[in-house]
């Protein structure tokens, strides 16, 4: 089987350390320094990536800016032709890949090979809609607006914006980072990644990848360094025309910063899950499960909290305690349920959650159990907006359950959230449902499901502190490109067949 920085990908590793990419080539940093990784499962140093420098990220934005001039003149199908074959490589090549998520960021190996197989999927099908998207423009006559005859024909196209850059969060490195290469390029940009560390080695296999598709030299970089220490300067890097940013709170701060250039933010969120008193408790349980503790909650729409009807709300923890006690706690590499959060300081930071809930009396259904990064499911039931896991992002296998005693009151807290990514509400009856999606604020909400970011070709958005913007195969390229328009004037009024 295919390992990591082997085979195809010796290139990009350098003794123990992996290279970054610019000008078409795997290099070595100047700065003589490296960043390490740590493995989330053995807390040990895992992969290193190099740490560039200022002057290395300014000779990428020089080249970039050249390399996007002559892709701009690409035609579109050639643009689309490649990314089809950058698609196909990455797909064969979905084993190392994979290997380095489980190593870096403790993803369960069959999610972790599913998170290729989709990245190669969303690159070929933003290739196809960008073909549809961008091949066509508009005609306008001017003979609609008041006062006006029809000698003016305006036509308008989308045009690319220039120098994308890239920033995706450590828990979809791969795919979160196509989910930008794929429209920045299809829409005529150039594309720097700065990768989250934990997550970067993927990503370096991943840019590989494009690279062994033959995209022109420069139009693609992929920098790498810690973001507290490179993530300013690129972010506020004069080369810099549109940011198009995942993650967290660094967002916010990014939004601040950043000059006068687009900005696509996919930030954090508390995703409530409503369920009332006709709701299916099988489904909702089910949901309930999968939506909170996939990826042991590491998900940006995992569910945050339950708002669930007193009536109900018995029932349906104790069902949700059955299925919790049969997920398997363990590795990645057994494909284990629940695996070893991120870091140890994110695993601190939930058991900070953990440990308010208790003081404040919140009821444990299962014990509170602990081992380096490892945290086993934990549902907290009785859980009073005092309490700071009512309102915070854990990010961990721990989920909140908050009982309430009307629709208005679920509403109520789904509302007051500095959030607003996605929600979820659980019934049969349609009316409420759409009475209730309508009520809530926040980008998506699900019917009968727990959120979700896919089929990635959906709109997804964040009001409030979860984002800027909309995301999504077409909303992503319509977001980095520009509108322009060539209004022709005509001497006298034409009208057609008149
Ligand atoms: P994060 O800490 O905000 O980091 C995200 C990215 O920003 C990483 O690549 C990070 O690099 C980089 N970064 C850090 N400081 C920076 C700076 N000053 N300037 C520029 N970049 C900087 O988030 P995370 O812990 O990776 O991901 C978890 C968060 O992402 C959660 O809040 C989750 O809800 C959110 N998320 C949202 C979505 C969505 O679509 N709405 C999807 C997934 C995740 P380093 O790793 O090198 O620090």
């Amino acid at each position: 089987m295919a390992v990591a920085g082997t085979g195809v990908f010796a290139d990009i590793l350098d003794g123990e350390v992996y290279k970054y990419y610019a000008d078409g080539e795997w290099r070595v940093s100047g700065s003589g320094k490296s960043v390490a990784i740590v493995n989330p499962t053995t807390r040990q140093t895992q992969y290193r990536v190099q740490a560039c420098t200022q002057e290395e990220v300014n000779k990428v934005m020089d080249a970039a800016k050249v390399a996007q001039k002559a892709w701009a003149r690409t035609p579109l199908w050639k643009r689309a032709e490649l990314l089809h074959k950058a698609a196909a490589i990455l797909k064969e090549h979905k084993a190392p890949i994979a290997e380095c998520l489980v190593k870096e960021i403790a993803k369960p190996a069959k999610d972790a090979i599913s998170e290729v197989v989709r990245s190669g999927d969303l690159v070929s099908y933003t290739a196809e809609e960008g073909v549809r998207i961008l091949g066509e423009g508009k005609l306008l006559v001017s003979d609609s607006f008041p006062g006006n005859e029809r000698n003016k024909y305006c036509l308008s196209s989308k045009v690319p914006l220039g120098v994308v850059l890239a920033i995706p969060p450590f828990n979809y490195p791969v795919n979160l980072a196509v989910s930008k290469i794929g429209p920045a390029l299809i829409a005529g940009n150039a594309l720097v990644l700065k990768p989250p560390t934990q997550g970067a080695v993927a990503a370096l296999h991943m840019v590989h990848c494009f690279h062994l598709a033959g995209f022109p030299k420069g139009l693609i970089s992929c920098v790498t360094g810690k973001g507290s220490e490179i993530g300013d300067f690129l972010t506020m890097h004069p080369g810099v025309n549109c940011i198009s940013f995942t993650g967290g709170d660094t967002g916010i701060a990014i939004s601040k910063k950043a000059g006068m250039v687009p900005l696509q933010m996919e930030l954090g969120g508390k995703d409530a899950c409503i369920v009332l008193e006709d709701a299916d408790l099988d489904l909702v349980t089910a949901n309930i499960v999968k939506g909170g503790f996939s990826y042991s909650g590491q998900r940006c729409t995992a569910v945050k909290v339950v708002l669930i009807m007193e009536s109900i709300a018995d029932a349906v923890v104790e069902k949700v305690k059955a299925k919790l006690a049969k997920l398997k706690v363990g590795s990645p590499e057994d494909d284990s349920d629940i695996t070893p959060v991120v870091t140890e300081s994110s695993a601190n930071f939930i058991e900070a959650l953990v440990m308010d809930a208790k003081e404040k009396g919140a009821t444990f259904c299962q014990e509170y159990r602990r081992e380096g990064n490892l945290i086993w499911p934990l549902l907290l039931d009785h859980v009073r907006p005092d309490m700071r896991i009512a309102w915070e992002e854990p990010f961990g296998p721990v989920l909140p359950v908050i009982r309430i005693n009307s629709v208005e009151e679920g509403i109520h807290h789904c509302n007051a959230s500095n959030f607003g990514l996605q929600g979820c509400v659980f019934t049969k009856d349609i009316n409420k449902a759409i009475m209730i999606s309508d009520a809530m604020e926040t980008g998506t909400v699900q019917i009968n499901s727990a959120p979700a970011r896919g089929p990635d070709h959906f709109p997804f958005q964040g009001l409030k502190d979860s984002g800027i913007g909309s995301q999504g195969i077409t909303n992503s390229i319509n977001m980095m490109t520009k509108v322009k328009s060539t209004v022709i004037n005509l001497p006298s009024p034409s009208y057609t067949m008149g």
